[in-house]
């Protein structure tokens, strides 16, 4: 079952990728991160602010998946991952999914 509005799994690239969620990663130094080898993007729930580990909102929850699956959309297609392009593509499909209207 899909929480904060984030797939469990998803096909992209012909792959099947998962998504996980744990408290913190890299010891709150980041948000997220995508690994390659396992198919997986991994979301925290808490990363540092000011030196302080804090709960990450919805928003910032939902805005790294979208983050993480923008490195691998960029690294399939280019080779290559950088933070202005994940970072862009993000705001964008929160933007796209918070104003889309389905009839
Ligand atoms: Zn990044």
């Amino acid at each position: 079952m899909a929480i904060h509005n984030i797939p469990t799994t998803f096909r992209i690239g012909g792959r099947d990728w998962k998504v996980g969620f744990k408290d913190s990663i890299e010891n709150g130094e980041v948000f997220a991160r995508w690994l390659d080898n396992k198919a997986e993007i991994q979301i925290a729930y808490k990363a540092k602010d000011d030196g302080e580990l804090v709960d990450c909102d919805e928003y910032q929850l939902e805005h790294s998946f979208w983050h993480e699956l923008g490195h691998i959309i960029q690294y399939y297609s280019t080779g290559n991952t950088d933070d202005t392009f994940a970072q862009t593509f993000a705001t964008f499909m929160m933007e796209y999914n918070q104003f889309k209207v389905l009839r």
